[in-house]
């Protein structure tokens, strides 16, 4: 539904009078090229036959950058990775974030990223207490494990027995995380080097030992980058349960209403998105992330994955009783839902997280349609027909009726 966030995100990071200059920018920059310095990955990921010799290169045997790719492999199957695992991330490196497997690779085009893994910026991968600063394959890819332990665990849970294009696909969305256009434009590199390194290294007779990594992670995990445990997501906290009312959906929120910027708004965006319309609200998560809670009670009626009704993140859709589809969306991975389709949630209920940390999508777009049929409510995204309400008042004139939330 939005495309910005990032410069929200950043914006607010900077304070409020960088905000200004930024936003300005912004509009400067925005016709020019939108990916120019989003994320840590859009130079290399923009341009991915820029190095077409040197990504040739790496099908070779014996060459520089094959064998690097194989020691990225093999790092990660001693992990415990699957065959289809390990291709998966060798894949999103080979084809479109560091074609030419060069160990210090400074991001092409200028961005401030580096690395086989994009470290953004690349003093991120020096700065690591795990780097020894020899930009070697291994010790940039314990790195990547020091860095995003949950991340790595759950995508090895999640490719146990994947295919190696989907696995390329997971890593591209759970780890790289460009923006939505360098996705586009090169999800399907990353899948078909996936294969072919899952091909060239024997991939298909390895399978994933998830102790090893479990027990890596469990070590090392520590602050802000721990995720759920599967086994601990429960769907529902009592606790914070208020049946019947409206809630907003981050504690943070005060109970006078969140505060927005212009294209994080419900309504008119400042001319950011299609029409200049936003269908919702956007909690950036500078300002509000943790626990996502029911703003109402309703049924869990579908959980959308990328790719699906043109959605490029998970959603979350809610309807409830009252008449209302509630969206919940820009889920980077499923392990940030702790719901399930069919669900019965009670105001409050714990819907998911958003992780705080700057990354492009973490944030919560909330949006509240008087349209139950996911399919009509999202065919009007872009249109200010009424289909879709400003959820800002919606939960305020909620929370004033109730009563409730503080
Ligand atoms: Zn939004």
């Amino acid at each position: 539904m939005k495309n910005l966030k990032v410069w929200i995100i950043a914006g607010i990071g900077a304070g409020s009078s960088l905000l200004i200059f930024m936003m300005i920018i912004i509009m400067i920059i925005f016709n020019v090229n939108l990916n120019s310095s989003c994320d840590d990955s859009e130079s290399a990921a923009n341009n991915p036959t820029s190095a077409t010799g040197a990504s040739g290169s790496w099908e070779k045997k014996g060459s520089k950058a094959y064998n690097t790719a194989k020691e990225v492999f093999d790092f990660w199957v001693k992990k415990g990775m699957s065959g289809a695992g390990a291709a998966g991330i060798v894949g999103n490196i080979g084809g479109a974030e560091n074609t030419g497997f060069v160990l210090d690779q400074k991001e092409i085009g200028g961005g401030s990223g580096g690395g086989l893994y994009q470290f953004t910026p690349y003093t991120k991968y020096l700065n690591d207490p795990k780097s020894d600063k020899s930009w070697s394959a291994q010790n940039q890819s314990e790195v990547v494990i020091s860095l995003e332990p949950g991340t790595v665990k759950s995508y090895l849970s999640r490719t146990k027995t994947s295919s190696p294009g989907d696995a390329a696909t997971n890593w591209m969305n759970m780890y790289e995380r460009p923006s939505e256009k360098a996705k586009e434009s090169t999800n399907g590199a990353r899948r078909s080097a996936a294969e072919k390194f899952y091909e060239m290294f024997g991939g298909a007779s390895i399978t994933a030992n998830e102790s090893i990594l479990g027990g890596t992670v469990d070590g090392a995990n520590a602050g802000e980058q721990a995720q759920s445990d599967e086994e601990s997501v429960n769907c529902g906290d009592d606790s914070t349960s208020v049946p019947g009312s409206w809630i907003w959906p981050f504690k943070s929120v005060p109970k006078s209403g969140p505060s927005l910027d212009t294209a994080q708004k419900f309504g008119n965006d400042g001319g950011f998105r299609t029409n200049s319309f936003h269908d919702g609200v956007d909690f950036g998560d500078a300002t509000y992330n943790g626990d996502i809670h029911a703003v109402h009670g309703g049924k869990i009626s579908k959980i959308v994955k990328p790719g699906e009704y043109g959605v490029s993140f998970y959603l979350v859709w809610e309807t409830t009783d009252d008449g209302y589809g509630i969206a919940y969306q820009e889920f980077g991975n499923m392990d940030d839902i702790f719901v399930k389709e069919g669900d019965t949630v009670k105001t409050g209920d714990k819907i998911g997280v958003s992780r705080p940390g700057g990354q492009e999508y973490s944030h919560l777009h909330l949006g509240i349609s008087k349209e139950k049929d996911l399919g009509k409510a999202l065919g009007k995204s872009f249109t200010d027909d009424g289909t879709w309400l400003n959820p800002v008042d919606v939960i305020k004139k909620g929370l004033e009726n109730s009563g409730a939330g503080d």
